[in-house]
């Protein structure tokens, strides 16, 4: 049985919680001193000691637990477990009968209704992600309720304890059933991924992008030169080589992204050395890009919230102008800057702002085709709309 305790709310935010908001915050309770272990099931109540909802206790960046259920009765247990992922699993009903597309998410945290968790399925294998110890105490009774609930292959996890959500390499990833075979290979709108479960905090690549590589495939790619930044394992450049492009350039700082994107191509049987690959930081690359009068008719921007890099630190909240007017100076008139950010920091009207004062300050024009949230696996909280944190905008320079 978990521990539970009974906790009050701080009458100005009583309101919020009866209303449905997922997140408990530290500044929302007063005595947190009754509460010690992550895990523990959380009563909130208001300051006539009635019920409000209950929620677990674990610790993560983003506040001191989530919300699981606004019944008084519920016992948080495996048949809870069972609910909440059958409800997911139908919500995806599409997903898994779609035989182009073999990785998704199943579970989306507090957009499925358990915040600090996801499972992703990668063609028969399913992978955990806990974000807090206090999800990773609950753990024996969800990996009981997914296994009642699917046919699986093998299961794996990824532990994502820290306040930054920082992987730890210690744990054993490898939980259940087979394991699967490295490179074990999906599938994405029939293009071909090559995914390590079992290999780091990251497996090859980020879920979320499904729809916008499948529009670069599909709408802008033909007959372009493609510089992919921030590239990471190639993902973009493999659609957009997919949808026939000219040439694609990736530019990562990673040594290991170049076999890593050269493995990509292949299991595509895309000729690698027909593609470049460039290990190097995005920012020298610029500079070089600028001296030799390097021009693409489409960029693609998706850089890390934070990261330190020898010379530069980037932050998108910070230096994404910074960012886009280096992409603006070496696009050719009509083409296109895919900028994308999963920064949760900042709104889409900033990152609107942020594109409209890079193009104002270098007195050009552009045109925005269509933008990007997350996708529908990736499901969000209606309450907690800080959980679509993606946003990708299609721009067009123009002349
Ligand atoms: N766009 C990728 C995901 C990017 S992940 C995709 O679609 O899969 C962020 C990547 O940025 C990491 O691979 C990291 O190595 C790289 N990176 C971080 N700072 C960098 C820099 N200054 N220059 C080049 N790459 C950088």
């Amino acid at each position: 049985m978990n521990k539970e305790v009974s906790l009050s709310i701080k009458p100005e935010f009583a309101q919020e919680y009866r209303d449905g908001y997922p997140l408990i915050s530290q500044e929302a309770i007063s005595d947190w001193t009754k509460v010690s272990d992550e895990g523990t099931i959380i009563n909130l109540q208001d300051s006539k000691n009635k019920f409000i909802a209950k929620g677990y206790y674990g610790k993560q960046n983003k506040g001191f637990g989530w919300i699981l259920s606004s019944k008084k009765d519920e016992k948080i247990d495996v048949d809870f477990f069972v609910s909440k992922i059958k409800s997911a699993i139908k919500y995806r009903e599409d997903f898994y009968s779609n035989k182009s597309t073999t990785a998704f998410r199943v579970f989306n945290g507090e957009g499925d209704g358990v915040g600090g968790l996801t499972i992703d399925f990668y063609n028969g294998y399913y992978l955990f992600t806990w974000y807090s110890i206090g999800i990773y105490e609950l753990k024996e009774d969800i990996l009981e309720a997914l296994k009642s609930s699917v046919e699986y292959k093998g299961i794996y996890q990824k532990k994502r304890f820290d306040a930054k959500g920082m992987y730890l390499g210690d744990s054993e990833d490898f939980l259940f059933g087979e394991r699967a075979p490295e490179p074990l290979i999906v599938k994405e709108n029939d293009v071909n991924f090559a995914i390590y479960l079992d290999d780091g905090a990251m497996v090859g690549v980020f879920l979320d992008q499904k729809d916008v590589r499948k529009t670069i495939r599909d709408k802008y790619a033909k007959g372009k030169t493609v510089l992919n930044t921030f590239s990471y394992t190639g993902a973009f450049s493999v659609f957009a080589a997919c949808g026939n492009s000219k040439k694609t350039t990736s530019v990562d700082l990673a040594k290991r992204s170049l076999p890593k994107t050269k493995e990509q191509f292949e299991v595509n049987n895309i000729d690698a050395d027909s593609q470049d690959i460039i290990v190097e930081d995005v920012f020298n690359y610029f500079k070089y890009a600028v001296r030799k009068k390097l021009l693409f008719d489409m960029v693609v921007l998706d850089p890390p919230s934070f990261a330190r890099s020898k010379k530069h630190t980037f932050s998108a909240s910070k230096d994404y102008v910074k960012l886009l007017k280096e992409a603006i100076q070496i696009t050719n008139n009509g083409g296109v800057i895919v900028a994308s950010t999963n920064s949760a920091n900042f709104s889409m009207m900033t990152f609107r702002d942020f594109i409209k004062k890079a193009f104002k300050e270098l007195k050009g024009k552009y045109k925005v085709e269509e933008s990007f949230s997350l996708p529908k696996d990736f499901r969000v909280n209606p309450k907690f709309k800080e959980g679509d944190y993606l946003k990708v905008v299609f721009i067009r320079k123009l002349k």
